[in-house]
């Protein structure tokens, strides 16, 4: 039986919360050990990685600060990548060890374009912790340094992440029923 029963609209349970929890406490503990002693700004991207670096930050054991980012999608021609800055970062980045926490890598367009932006203002350094990557929907050569779950492609809800801003707080990730 499953631990979570699913909700209207979502065809199945693929991440329960305890895997959640789990994966990310391992992420956590990776990040601690490859920051130790270098104090850390977390970035996170709106609105999808909220419940993600809510329960990442929990499991950082290193000094870390945090600011966040809000990015328009693509409109249109997917392919071109254009991306806007709705909302940018309160400091700066320049000289910081920066880690910029997302929801899901898809085509890779969004972060590469966020990434381009970001190493313009000349951080220590730049790294990905992203839960969820389709390694198959790539557009753009862009990886993760830190990855929860590789995942097929399949529409995905919940732990943060929407549907025209349904299904975010759904305690686990769960594929949306085809219409
Ligand atoms: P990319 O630029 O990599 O194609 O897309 C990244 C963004 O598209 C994510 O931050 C997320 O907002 C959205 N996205 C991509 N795949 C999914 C998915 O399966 N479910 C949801 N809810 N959003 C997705």
């Amino acid at each position: 039986m499953l631990k979570t029963a699913p909700t209207r609209g979502i065809d199945r349970v693929l991440l329960d919360e305890e895997t959640l929890r789990q994966r990310i406490k391992e992420l956590g503990a990776r990040i601690s050990a490859d920051y130790a002693g270098k104090p850390l700004l977390l970035v996170g991207i709106l609105r999808g990685s909220i419940m993600f670096m809510g329960e990442l930050m929990k499991s950082i054991a290193v000094d870390c600060a945090i600011d966040f980012m809000s990015l328009s999608s693509y409109a249109g021609d997917s392919t071109t990548g254009n991306v806007r800055v709705l909302l940018d970062l309160r400091g700066s980045c320049e000289g910081r060890d920066v880690l910029v926490v997302e929801d899901i890598i898809d085509t890779g367009l969004t972060l590469d374009h966020l990434l381009a932006l970001l190493r313009t203002r000349q951080p220590r350094s730049l790294e990905v912790c992203s839960l969820l990557d389709k390694p198959s929907c790539r557009k753009v050569d862009v990886t993760a340094k830190y990855v929860g779950f590789p995942i097929a492609d399949d529409f995905v809800v919940g732990f943060g992440l929407d549907y025209n801003e349904r299904y975010r707080n759904l305690p686990y990730v769960g594929v949306l029923k085809r219409p």
